[in-house]
């Protein structure tokens, strides 16, 4: 068994290896089919994931068809977006993209052989009308009055809809099967509505537009789709697609297969929801780095790699479960830890200052980028008389926990020397401005006598430091699954989002320069003891950059396993 079979071994392609035992000359293709209303996520990863690679494997195709039958909801840069995401993400479909829109016209013929088959009748009644004569799942539907029309009326009615002779919500073409199934799916679902708002891709053409059950089959049929897996919430739907394949003159059977949908920790998934948050200016926009967005990830820093790996993980099955967030915490990390460069930053400064050196003394020191990847090579970094490190490295009152520097006692600088806090200077506010410590130059590279190895802090020479704001992320919701609560908006952490406005390195921004100009590259960061970082590519300017935190550096998820 190689990689990849490992990989995607799961209840869907046991199905498809014994479809190919009975048909060793099954052409497999499948399809991803979003809707057009809103950008992708983790969740729609998930499927992309699977379809794409379920096709890689047995060596068949999968299409990516915009299930465009909604014109209220959809809109064209949310075609462009998904685009991008699943190029992003490194998937090819096959050929050109497909639209369900393509096929209004095949669609609206097979509608008329269901109404030619006594199958369909044109209904008026209104649209809570249809709600309540459906009945519930303890009580039967009832017919409607308009159920017994005749074909000849059936098809004059459903052509003056066509036409635009109805306004909107005054007749609607349904299916006509049995009104007191126990699917209620099955109670004469609704196949055609009128809606009057221009199309993306058709414009004014048409003013019926099918529903999704109804497009949905004859789309993966017209394809020759194979294998149409979608999420669990469709296993009902299933008996109305099979019925609509079954009586309408279609030679090609697709097979809908269920699994569940990717639940994902502290997150919302669904783009009703998602908008809500950026109605209500909660969050920024489909990529802001709080939501698990595909958009929203990337910006965060993560890689399609370390997305794929978490799909990979989390697997496919039939059981709806909540996927902890630090298992996507965990792909990202995994792979930073590999690739990302080492460099210092000081989030939140305050200065240090050397007082037995010389403010003409300058040192340089070399560097690695990586610990133990020599090939990621190294970089210079230089140690002056005054050096800024980090607000909470140093405190005025502790207990005995307290490791790093207070007065009196020495820590280690990164890669250069002990030093000692002698004493504190203050403003008029009672806030420390200054350290003033004791530089010992006898303990570059060595080990204090007699002592205990003292804590280590990082710190940036002022001459080397460059300004840049960094934004650290935390969960969005203060609860695990948001997404279940109806008013999922009161539980909005109110401290997701903090902004620090520190320094790095310089030659760093020098890098990021260069970068930049090449080609947008995006390069990654673990500013040491504080956590794997990427430049925000939409925030940050020449120069005014801006780093996203994409994890902390501790990996909980690993840790319990
Ligand atoms: P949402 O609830 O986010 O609006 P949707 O199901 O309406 O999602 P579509 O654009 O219709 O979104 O989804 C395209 C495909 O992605 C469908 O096959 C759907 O089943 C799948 N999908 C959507 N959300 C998830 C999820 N959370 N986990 C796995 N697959 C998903
Ligand atoms: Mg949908």
């Amino acid at each position: 068994m190689n990689n990849q079979v490992k990989k995607y071994n799961n209840f869907i392609s046991q199905i498809i290896d014994e479809d190919f035992m009975e048909n060793k000359n099954l052409s497999f293709y499948t399809r991803f089919p979003p809707e057009p209303n809103g950008y992708l996520h983790i969740g729609h990863a998930k499927s992309i994931c699977l379809n794409f690679e379920l096709a890689n494997l047995y060596k068949g195709k999968c299409n990516l068809r915009f299930d465009d039958t909604n014109p209220i909801k959809e809109n064209i840069k949310y075609i462009d977006a998904i685009q991008y995401d699943i190029n992003w993400l490194g998937y090819k479909w096959h050929n050109h993209v497909y639209y369900s829109s393509q096929y209004f016209p095949v669609l609206y013929k097979y509608a008329k052989e269901l109404i030619k088959k006594g199958l369909a009748y044109v209904d008026e009644l209104t649209k809570e009308q249809i709600r309540e004569y459906r009945g519930t799942l303890n009580t039967p539907g009832k017919n409607s009055p308009y159920r017994n029309r005749t074909i000849q009326e059936n098809l004059e009615l459903f052509q003056q809809m066509k036409n635009g002779n109805f306004s909107e919500g005054k007749a609607c073409l349904r299916a006509k099967i049995n009104m007191r199934s126990s699917f209620i799916i099955m109670r004469d679902p609704v196949l055609y509505r009128i809606i009057f708002s221009e199309h993306h891709q058709t414009k004014k053409k048409w003013c019926i537009y099918p529903m999704y059950d109804f497009a949905h089959c004859l789309s993966d049929s017209i394809e020759g789709i194979t294998h149409s897996l979608c999420t669990l919430e469709f296993q009902d739907n299933k008996c109305l697609y099979n019925w609509i394949l079954q009586n309408t003159n279609v030679t090609h059977f697709p097979k809908q297969y269920e699994f569940s949908r990717l639940n994902l920790e502290f997150s919302v998934l669904s783009k009703r929801k998602i908008k809500t948050l950026i109605d209500k200016n909660i969050i920024k926009g489909w990529n802001d780095p709080r939501i698990s967005t595909l958009s929203g990830l990337r910006r965060k820093g993560y890689t399609p790699y370390s997305i794929k790996k978490f799909c990979e993980k989390i697997g496919v099955t039939k059981q709806n479960t909540l996927i902890e967030f630090s298992m996507l915490e965990h792909c990202i990390r995994k792979e930073l830890n590999k690739t990302a460069i080492r460099t210092m930053a000081v989030l939140d400064p305050i200065k240090i200052f050397l007082y037995n050196l010389d403010e003409k003394h300058e040192e340089k020191f070399i560097v690695p980028n990586h610990p133990n990847n020599p090939e990621l090579g190294s970089h210079e970094i230089l140690f002056t008389n005054v050096i800024y490190i980090e607000r909470t490295d140093f405190k005025e009152k502790y207990d005995n926990k307290y490791k790093r520097l207070k007065i009196g006692e020495e820590i280690r600088l990164r890669y250069a020397y002990i030093i000692k806090a002698e004493k504190i200077e203050k403003d008029e506010y009672d806030n420390i401005i200054n350290i003033i410590c004791y530089c010992n130059m006898q303990t570059l590279g060595k080990k204090p006598k007699n002592k205990k190895n003292p804590s280590v802090i990082h710190w940036i020479s002022i001459k080397n430091a460059f300004p840049a704001e960094f934004r650290l992320y935390n969960q969005l919701f203060n609860i695990k699954n948001p997404e279940q609560e109806k008013n999922f908006l009161s539980y909005i952490n109110p401290n997701s989002l903090i902004i620090k406005k520190g320094f790095i390195e310089k030659i760093i921004w020098k890098q990021i320069q260069e970068e930049m100009n090449i080609n947008n590259k995006k390069i990654f960061f673990q500013f040491e003891r504080i956590g794997y970082f990427s430049l925000d590519y939409i925030d940050s300017k020449k120069d005014q950059l801006v780093f996203n935190r994409t994890v902390n550096l501790r990996d909980s998820w690993a840790c319990k396993k």
